[in-house]
């Protein structure tokens, strides 16, 4: 008989890991797949191989790569369930992960679903009935399995069938650590990220720059919500200016530059780059707040644009 597979959504913290090698343990064959946005895990994109390889070296699982950027902006301009603290839309990101889950479960061949979610331990999203809530809106009633807090909740199709094993699942819940740490112990685990907050929509400044463009503009593109997340940023009715922080963002800002949009600086001094998105006659706007960013400039009482396309 052939071995029991399960398709792990996996994060990179620690739960989903541990969710992971519990089901190894059993003989089970971890498929982990990893969802990536320009908000998250953005840095795996074009990397499929590479994640399939540290993912079998390190841990022995598979690892998938799935880029699912175009559904979730479209889902992020009017998430059914709102947003949480920032531009977070926690519950429609779950319900969409699990959806393309479900997808990804059939082409791979898998038995069924996992996630490292523990039972209370955030404060939204991993109470009780919301979780139930989410697998009903994804349609993963019955073949998601939460290993880490399985024996909180009734038993899924996999452990009905027997491809798992309950009584080797755990009863974790609530939001303290040392329960995972012990585990972690069990498995020989030492590297593990720390569980830190999430992804960048629960930060405030990005969050509400976000809410922001997509209240102007109706919603972002995969470019533009990369440029979201870099600079400074001028944002009203129609006008948008993104000005670098640093070296690394002026040359990011040139390369995701279009052709119609338009790239200044203040001649003759060094100084960020602004990249014009939007509001392309304003240019005195533009001066003005490149002149502000550019130390040099502060105190010249007279400056000028200039215009380039690329940054030499
Ligand atoms: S923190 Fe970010 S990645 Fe996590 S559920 Fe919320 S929106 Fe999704």
């Amino acid at each position: 008989m052939s071995r029991a597979r399960g398709l792990l959504l996996f994060s990179g913290g620690l739960d989903s890991l541990l969710a992971g090698k519990v089901l190894q343990a059993q003989g089970i064959e971890v498929w982990a797949v990893r969802f990536i946005t320009p908000f998250f895990h953005w840095g795996w994109r074009g990397r499929e191989e590479e994640f399939d390889r540290l993912m079998r070296e390190k841990y022995g699982f598979r690892g998938i790569v799935r880029d699912i950027s175009e559904e979730y902006l479209e889902m992020l301009k009017a998430p059914p369930h709102g947003y949480g603290s920032a531009a977070n839309p926690c519950i429609d990101c779950k319900i969409l992960m699990l959806r393309k889950a479900r997808e990804v479960m059939s082409e791979v061949g898998a038995d069924f679903l996992a996630t490292g979610e523990v039972v209370g331990q955030r404060p939204m999203s991993q109470r009780r009935h919301i979780m139930r809530h989410i697998e009903k809106e994804a349609g993963v009633e019955g073949i998601l399995l939460r290993p880490l807090c399985a024996k909180h909740l009734p038993p899924t199709e996999p452990e009905k069938k027997g491809l798992v094993d309950r009584e080797k699942l755990y009863d974790f819940r609530g939001r303290g650590r040392k329960p995972q740490m012990r585990l972690a112990r069990e498995f020989g685990i030492t590297d593990y990220p720390t569980p830190a907050g999430g992804c960048i929509l629960t930060d405030p400044t990005i969050g509400e720059r976000i809410l922001r463009l997509l209240e102007l503009r109706g919603g972002l593109s995969v470019r533009e919500a990369e440029l979201a997340l870099l600079g400074r940023h001028f944002v009203e009715e129609g006008f948008w200016l993104v000005v670098g922080r640093k070296e690394a963002e002026n040359r990011r800002l040139a390369e995701l530059a279009r052709p119609e949009d338009r790239l200044f600086k203040i001649r003759g001094v060094p100084g960020p780059t602004g990249l014009l998105v939007e509001g392309q006659g304003d240019l005195e706007k533009v001066k003005e707040i490149l002149k502000r960013y550019t130390p040099k400039a502060r105190d010249l009482s007279e400056v000028e644009l200039e215009e380039f396309r690329e940054r030499s």
